[in-house]
């Protein structure tokens, strides 16, 4: 019988319902996944509830004010006017 199920079984944020990584590299290796296989392009970032790291569809660094993701290195000024891009 295939019981391969059963080995990975991803747990679930109890806040948020999103998938939750342990571990921030694996969580990337996950959004890369998305971006190659479906062409979906994903951020992840820390979640304030559980701790541990989700996969988001909107850029973190547009939203809250955290400074350490990889695509936040370039900060967005304060300009009147400015926009973030929501999907
Ligand atoms: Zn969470």
């Amino acid at each position: 019988m295939m019981c391969s199920m059963h080995y990975f079984t991803p747990k679930r944020c109890e806040t948020t319902s999103k998938i939750m990584y342990h571990d921030q590299q694996i969580a990337w290796q996950a959004a890369e996944q998305s971006r190659i296989e479906r062409g979906v392009e994903l951020w992840v970032y820390r979640c304030q509830y559980c701790g541990q790291w989700h996969l988001t569809h909107r850029d973190p660094a547009l939203n809250q004010d955290v400074g350490h993701f990889k695509r936040s290195q370039k900060r967005y000024s304060r300009k009147k006017g400015y926009k973030p891009r929501y999907r």
